[in-house]
């Protein structure tokens, strides 16, 4: 697709969703949750419309200082960072970027052109590849990505470094001949690479997977501040899931506060549709900030309110009767009820996706909260 068609496609669709305005749609699902039903679902917040559209060439490419790059598509982000011997490959993720034949079996990345686009004729004589963390959705277009590097560079000397604690879920990964990596630590690891860029590697146990690496390349004269962290915060949107299947909350909230200590002005974050700046990451903080408190409102009344099920379980005519799985759940689902509409009253229009994935993000809060705080 034309660059001018793109631009023309995402503007029908913006006008197509200005039928909806989530401000509008919020008032309505909150009336809707008072009278004790569902919330139909809120349209995107403005900043996340139109939808991002993606290069006829099967990726986005943005420098943000001299050789440091994002790779893009409407669901994932990696890193790459050039200089005029060296090149770093920061993940190598799946999604869109796999090329398919016509049984849908994978046979190539698009990854590789976008390599190719950033490289031009640089000739080489090191090159790295960095594994972020332990999942196949970030990794798993690597061997693609290795054996064209080892054919377009067969003079340069290829490493894969990773945090010591992905070795066993590689290892245990059904993917044979998966490229394992060949450097792993465990302490900050720092690459410089020109006077003025230096990457520093600082593994990170915990927000995530305990493979977990965050990549800082600190702000000089010579350009912007970036941290790449991926699967924590996700620029302009709630994160999935039970925040992102965090391991740790106790080390997710922390991180928080780590990222902001460093002087960055871009984060990529690994998914989604944007690149993110200082303000999302604080963005995401006040979430985060938010969800504690609401957790802790839905707790106490989950905690002071007499619940059905309570009397339902030690009624020995009831079906429920000694069933305390019946009761749990009912204890859970009244806090969550009350977190979720704290959260999404100030949330709703503000993140993308908070609607969906709220009442999972304040179960994990109240559990937190009850067994691991
Ligand atoms: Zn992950």
């Amino acid at each position: 697709m034309t660059r001018s068609l793109v631009i023309i496609v995402s503007l029908l669709l913006a006008a197509l969703a200005a039928g909806f305005v989530c401000e509008d749609e919020l008032a309505k699902c909150l009336k809707r949750i008072d009278k004790g039903k569902k919330c139909q679902g809120l349209p995107l917040p403005d900043n996340l419309l139109p939808p991002v559209t993606v290069d006829a060439k099967g990726y986005n490419l943005t420098e943000y200082r001299k050789g440091v790059y994002s790779v893009g598509e409407s669901q994932y982000f990696m890193m790459i960072v050039k200089t005029s011997s060296q090149l770093i490959v920061v993940d190598g993720p799946e999604g869109n970027f796999l090329i398919r034949d016509a049984n849908g079996v994978p046979i190539g990345t698009t990854l590789t052109d976008a390599i190719k686009e950033i490289a031009g004729d640089t000739k080489f004589k090191r090159i790295k590849i960095i594994y972020s963390h332990q999942h196949y959705d970030h990794i798993g277009a690597v061997p693609f990505i290795y054996s064209y590097l080892e054919t377009a560079y067969p003079k340069a000397q290829i490493k894969i470094l990773a945090h010591s604690a992905i070795l066993k879920p590689l290892i245990n990964g059904d993917r044979p001949g998966f490229p394992l990596p060949t450097v792993l630590f465990d302490k900050k690891k720092v690459l410089k690479l020109r006077r003025n860029l230096k990457v520093i590697i600082k593994p990170q146990c915990g927000g995530h997977t305990p493979s977990d690496l965050i990549i800082h390349i600190p702000k000089t004269s010579g350009g912007v501040g970036v941290a790449y962290l991926v699967d924590v915060i996700f620029p302009r949107w709630a994160p999935p899931y039970n925040l992102a299947i965090v391991t740790d909350i106790h080390e997710y909230i922390e991180l928080h506060s780590r990222i902001l200590a460093l002087d960055i002005e871009v984060y990529i974050g690994g998914h989604f549709t944007h690149v993110g700046t200082y303000q999302d990451v604080l963005a995401a903080k006040a979430y985060l900030e938010d969800l504690l408190a609401a957790s802790a409102e839905g707790l106490a009344v989950s905690s002071s309110t007499p619940l059905p099920a309570f009397f339902d379980v030690m009624d020995p005519s009831s079906r429920w009767w000694g069933n305390l799985s019946h009761f749990v759940k009912d204890f859970t689902e009244a806090g969550v009820a009350v977190c979720s509409r704290i959260m999404i009253e100030k949330w709703g229009c503000r993140l993308g996706g908070v609607d969906i994935w709220v009442d999972a993000h304040c179960e994990s809060i109240i559990n937190f909260l009850r067994l691991d705080n």
